[in-house]
């Protein structure tokens, strides 16, 4: 059943939230031992939240739009009573101590926050494998990583332990895990949802965002955690369109006359197979009324450079209050390799002699990036290609850092320009998740909904 479905049948009484809770948590029991994708949940907190929902209902009284949906919270957004740790030993005392705005919105629209999901440490990887509490499985593709850094959000809803999960995308923590567990994920435009209450990992790159199994499900949540928040300067002030109306068997008659680029050079990246289905998805799309454009981005290989040097500086900057005196640990003395990395370099680059050779360069790199892609933009609607240009790697094969950073070639882009982007399941390698990116102007992130509603329907 489909989420909007779904969450009218609750509504409608034919399904209660508290058998709906139920169904997730037997599953949690049952398997999240093996595939590590929570790394707390709150089972009774949850029960009494579900029947109060239940009661509301019986009562006839108004519900919010997440009404008895279970959520999964990556663990680097506050939830307060709940062990906020970034999977890292650094925090592993800290108890969330507040709501992050988004878990407000979440809790207003009467969803039921059923725990928080394991990702890579401060969210600085593309595997999962780097948390402090051991890697996660992916449950689409058994034995393989499930991407990162969101990878406990996007196998939650792989793995079906809840209806909806947010992780939070830096240069591509959401779309990447997406991608390799075969779900939908979804990167706002950068100030269409609020990030107070997230821990940084470079803030002039981070976004929520959700993590569904179907459109509708990304609609819900895009609706209720998008907004001007006066607790967050770099909000956007805006309309936040009607996600919902989007969804539907018509969605498909919206593809007609829509405007799609590919760009050549996303492609160069990619490995073979995966360019095939990519190639099909587009065919496929073609052939229901797209329009299908080729597009040059000439700047690919200053992409990782760029988002890597400015990930270090803003990072480094970050975690100078992980100094032991609140929290417990200092984050040098007990965080992993790649963590330290990030810190060193970053606090290297930072200082002021290397500062305009290489801080101040990757800013103009960033503007570059941004011009080009913007240009790219103004002719169509939105961009389509692949969102990983490799397939997840086996967990146990250990990658160099630049094999690792690899992976990010296709996704720091939208966050380098601020613009909306998100993936959808195109088709499967060997029974291994592809899936296929969309790109659009800032602000038109109803334009990718309409466009996941669309394929969803064809593929
Ligand atoms: N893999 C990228 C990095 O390590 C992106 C991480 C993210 O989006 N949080 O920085």
């Amino acid at each position: 059943m489909n989420l909007l479905d779904k969450q009218e049948s609750i509504k409608n009484h034919e399904i209660t939230a508290a058998d709906n809770l139920d169904q997730f948590y037997c599953k949690i029991e049952k398997d999240n031992t093996k595939l590590n994708i929570f790394l707390e949940t709150k089972i009774d907190e949850a029960q009494k939240i579900a029947d109060e929902i239940d009661s509301k209902i019986n009562k006839g009284e108004k519900v919010g739009k997440l009404a008895g949906l279970v959520i999964g919270v990556k663990s680097n957004i506050n939830v307060e009573d709940f062990h906020i740790t970034a999977a890292s030993r650094t925090l592993e005392n800290y108890l969330g101590s507040y709501n992050a705005s988004v878990v407000e919105n979440i809790k207003d629209e009467n969803g039921i926050i059923i725990g928080v999901t394991n990702m890579d440490e401060f969210a600085a990887g593309s595997s999962t494998e780097t948390s402090y509490f051991g890697y996660t499985q992916n449950p689409a593709a058994p034995g393989r990583i499930p991407g990162g850094s969101s990878g406990g959000s996007a196998a939650a809803v792989a793995a079906q332990m809840c209806d909806l999960s947010i992780g939070s995308d830096t240069g591509g923590s959401i779309r990447n895990p997406a991608s390799h567990c075969g779900v939908m994920g979804f990167k706002p435009t950068y100030g269409a949802v609020s990030r107070q209450g997230l821990l940084d990992l470079a803030m002039s790159f981070d976004q929520i965002g959700p993590f569904a199994s179907d459109a509708g499900g990304i609609a819900l949540m895009l609706e209720t955690i998008m907004g001007f928040d006066y607790k967050e300067c770099t909000t956007i002030d805006w309309d936040v369109p009607d996600f919902s109306n989007l969804i539907g068997p018509g969605a498909v008659d919206s593809l007609k006359g829509m405007k799609l680029g590919v760009v050549k050079q996303f492609l160069e990246v990619s490995d073979d197979d995966i360019v095939d289905i990519i190639e099909g998805s587009i065919d496929n799309m073609e052939e229901n009324g797209v329009e299908v454009v080729e597009l040059n981005f000439d700047y690919i290989d200053l992409c990782l450079a760029t988002y890597y040097l400015i990930n270090y500086v803003e990072f480094f900057s970050a975690t100078r209050k992980y100094d032991g005196r609140k929290y417990g640990h200092r984050i040098e003395e007990v965080c992993g390799e790649e963590v330290l990395r990030r810190i060193h370099t970053g606090s290297y680059i930072s200082q002021k002699e290397y500062s305009g050779k290489y801080y101040k360069k990757a800013l103009q790199a960033r503007s570059l990036i941004r011009k080009e892609i913007t240009k790219l933009l103004k002719n169509v609607d939105a961009i389509a290609g692949p969102t990983v240009p490799k397939l997840p790697h086996k967990i146990g094969n250990s990658l160099e850092p630049m094999e690792m950073y690899a992976y990010d070639i296709l996704t720091v882009i939208a966050n380098l320009a601020g613009i909306p982007a998100a993936s959808v399941k195109a088709g499967e390698v060997n029974g291994i998740p592809v899936g296929l990116q969309f790109q659009a102007k800032p602000l038109e992130d109803a334009k990718i909904v309409q466009l996941m509603a669309g394929f969803e329907q064809i593929r």
